[in-house]
């Protein structure tokens, strides 16, 4: 074995540091590294197994065209480049910008993700541009933004080990994002009397090592927290010299919480819980000053998303805890690069370095810095209306890089529909087999982790490095350079010529400390953005390479925060926070007497996503083999099905098979299916198609929570 290199864990948002050496036999060791401080050398299962998930069966490794007849063929970069390059070209002329798209990934580097925002805001001139961070945080994101003036987790790992309660909110954690878990556990057994909370309405892995478990009815979390809001206050736990100096919109938030749950018993009744348990949980966030609230697509997920995240952010907000050692409300993205995406302005509505589409100001500052022919105007559209404008032909041509969403959106057959009808798919992947590649007209063959080479950001807000330690294979090319090749055939040449990932992220960073004190357009005095790499725009190639793993800001006076708001200046223009009201609204599809279930929807352990790597390993498969409906017995006997036996689920929007399970905590009248099985590995096994595609107002976050379905035997 040579060396090993440092690197960072390509699955969950919360971005272990890796050791890995590349043998001469072909081999890969994988272990977790002790200098990293997210992980501290611990790795999950997932991350453990990496090594057994690198060979090149199934990968793609040419460029491939379809032919008219609808076969594929092997082709040169060349043609390729030469295709996609031409046919946006043609669509942009003939319809307008804005009939090209961009569907991009969680699983991008932060340099991937640059370039292709700066191609399609700055010199395309659309924001068509999403990424299926959509479907798992842009709700927290939405929520940061209106109660801190910023996308901007507050906190940082260590909270969590210093906090007296934890309280984990839509959360599988033990699950989901295991090393996390595995911390907060471990701080547990040394610490008298920390207490951990779980509020799900599963009982799940994580619930093993809770001293308090509410099964709430799924989608009223913001009637949970708008009842702890009001207890909060009733009782005295309010921080008044902190809510006084550093926030407003109490008054409203508190009323708009009282009315709908001011009375305990009513929010007990609301939520399916017991009142009893419903008071211990408040008392206990009433009385812990040390309190973290940590949640997760349980909260994310669902047409009220935004509304209950800032349900949880008012608790913090009124108690004042949040920028101090062991409190703080923690949203902790799924993918490795979630955060990476928002700080580069991987999604629809952003622009750049936390920048805001609708703000005059920000237009100006991100095109004067590229110097570009253009900056996108307004804000372009969220992932499911984006498939819904490509299906109505309104979008023409449609880049998908790194992602699988016939497996992964919601309503997955309508997701088919659009392809089959869009004029020009491209598609960047390393994988030849997909359920989306079917689709496409171009297949792009593009690096895989460790063969890649750039940045990450984990849910801490800790920029690390993804290494290369083995060779490209076949003609597979970095996704930046794939994008920037574009580029410079649409005519982008002279901007789009970087030598390497060092001289993207020196650009990225450069932009984040630009005019950076400016006034915003609302004309109130300077907001400083708080995504600040200025002190990382000098990074020379030695530096780059040898960047260790740090939180941001960067800057020349803070070198790296684990803490955000210790001060109380929070990133709206007048510094303050927001509280805000968050009245409680039900799920968007009630059941009924034809779809008398409710579905969730969700992780395993072992598998990632839609199992295009971890599918290729036969011990994390071990696990859970094949895909599953979970229901509870009264049901299943009420349904006529069996465990072990296979059943149909079917919604108002599609349909699917699998074996019935028992034994996933579930409640009475609701069914779990997993996300991860598709049609390369089980027929009629995506869950997509059964889910209903209503997103939250704000966030334009899918609803993977709460579709109603009928099951039946098969
Ligand atoms: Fe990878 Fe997440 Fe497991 Fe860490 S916890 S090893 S980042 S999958």
């Amino acid at each position: 074995m040579s060396g090993a290199l440092a690197t960072t864990c390509p699955y969950c948002g919360v971005g272990c540091g890796v050791l890995a050496s590349a043998g001469a036999d072909g081999g890969v060791s994988i272990t977790g590294d002790p200098r990293h401080p997210s992980n501290l050398g611990r790795l999950c299962v997932k991350g453990a197994a990496l090594g057994e998930t690198l060979d090149l069966q199934g990968r793609l490794l040419h460029p491939m065209l379809r032919e008219p007849g609808g076969a594929l063929r092997r082709a040169d970069w060349n043609e390729a480049l030469d295709r996609v390059a031409n046919s946006f070209r043609q669509v942009i002329d003939s319809h307008g910008p804005d009939a090209v798209a961009f569907y991009v990934s969680g699983q991008l580097l932060t340099e991937d993700y640059y370039v292709v925002n700066k191609l399609a805001k700055g010199y395309i001139g659309t924001a068509n541009i999403d990424t299926n961070s959509r479907l798992c945080m842009s709700s927290a994101v939405a929520g940061h933004k209106r109660a801190f003036g910023e996308d901007i987790v507050p906190g940082c790992y260590e909270d969590l080990e210093q906090a007296e309660l934890i309280v984990l909110v839509g959360s599988n954690t033990a699950w989901c994002h295991p090393v996390i878990f595995q911390r907060m556990v471990a701080a547990k057994e040394q610490g008298a009397g920390v207490r951990i909370v779980v509020i799900d309405p599963r009982f799940t892995a994580t619930c093993e090592s809770a001293d308090l478990h509410l099964p709430i009815k799924p989608g009223t979390d913001v009637w949970l927290f708008n009842g702890l809001l009001s207890f909060l206050f009733r009782h005295g736990a309010m921080d008044a010299a902190f809510v006084d100096a550093h926030t407003k919109g109490l008054v409203e938030a508190l009323a708009a919480a009282d009315a709908d749950a001011g009375d305990p018993a009513e929010v007990a009744r609301i939520c399916g819980v017991q009142l009893a348990d419903l008071l211990t949980f408040y008392r206990w966030f009433a009385r812990h000053e040390k309190t973290v609230s940590l949640f997760s697509q349980g909260v994310n997920q669902s047409s009220s998303g935004t509304d209950k995240v800032n349900s949880i952010i008012n608790c913090h907000l009124l108690t004042g805890r949040i920028g101090k050692p062991g409190r703080g409300p923690f949203s902790i993205t799924g993918q490795p690069n979630a955060m990476g995406g928002r700080e580069v302005g991987g999604l629809a509505n952003m622009l750049a370095a936390h920048m805001e589409l609708h703000d005059t100001v920000h237009r100006d500052i991100v095109q004067s810095f590229w110097d570009s022919p253009h900056i996108a105007s307004q804000p372009g559209l969220k992932a499911v209306e984006l498939f819904d404008a490509v299906l109505q032909g309104k979008v023409k041509a449609l880049w998908i890089m790194g992602t699988n969403p016939v497996v992964s959106l919601p309503d997955a057959d309508g997701v088919k529909r659009a392809l089959e009808a869009c004029e020009l798919v491209v598609c960047s992947d390393i994988v030849e087999a997909t359920d989306t590649n079917a689709f496409a007209h171009v297949l792009l063959p593009a690096l895989g982790w460790g063969e890649k080479n750039g940045t990450v950001t984990s849910s801490e807000r800790r920029i690390s490095r993804q290494r290369p330690f083995l060779p490209a294979p076949g003609g597979a090319r970095a996704d930046w350079q794939i994008i920037c090749d574009v580029a410079q055939r649409m005519g982008f040449g002279r901007d789009f010529q970087f030598g390497g990932p060092r001289d993207i992220f020196v650009e990225h960073a450069r932009l984040t400390a630009f005019r950076n004190h400016e006034p915003q357009s609302d004309g109130l005095p300077a907001a400083q953005r708080q995504l600040n790499l200025g002190a990382l725009a000098t990074l020379s190639q030695q530096d780059y390479d040898a960047l260790v793993p740090v939180q941001w800001p960067v800057t020349d006076e803070v070198r790296g925060s684990s803490r955000m708001f210790a001060d109380g200046r929070f990133a709206h223009s007048d510094g303050r926070a927001r509280f805000i009201a968050t009245p409680g609204r039900a799920p968007a599809h009630a059941p009924d007497a034809e779809y008398p279930l409710v579905l969730n929807t969700g992780r395993v352990r072992d598998q990632w996503h839609t199992m295009t790597r971890t599918g290729k390993s036969s011990r994390l498969a071990g696990h859970v083999s094949e895909p599953y409906i979970d229901m509870h017995p009264h049901d299943a006997l009420r349904f006529g099905v069996r465990e072990g036996e296979l059943a149909r689920v079917h919604s108002r929007w599609g349909a699917m098979v699998a074996r019935v399970r028992h034994g996933g905590g579930i409640l009475v009248g609701h069914v779990f299916v997993p996300i991860h099985w598709n049609d390369q590995f089980a027929s009629d096994a995506r869950v997509g198609g059964l889910v209903n595609p209503v997103v939250d107002p704000v966030s334009g976050e899918p609803e993977f929570k709460h579709t109603p379905v009928m099951v039946e035997p098969f």
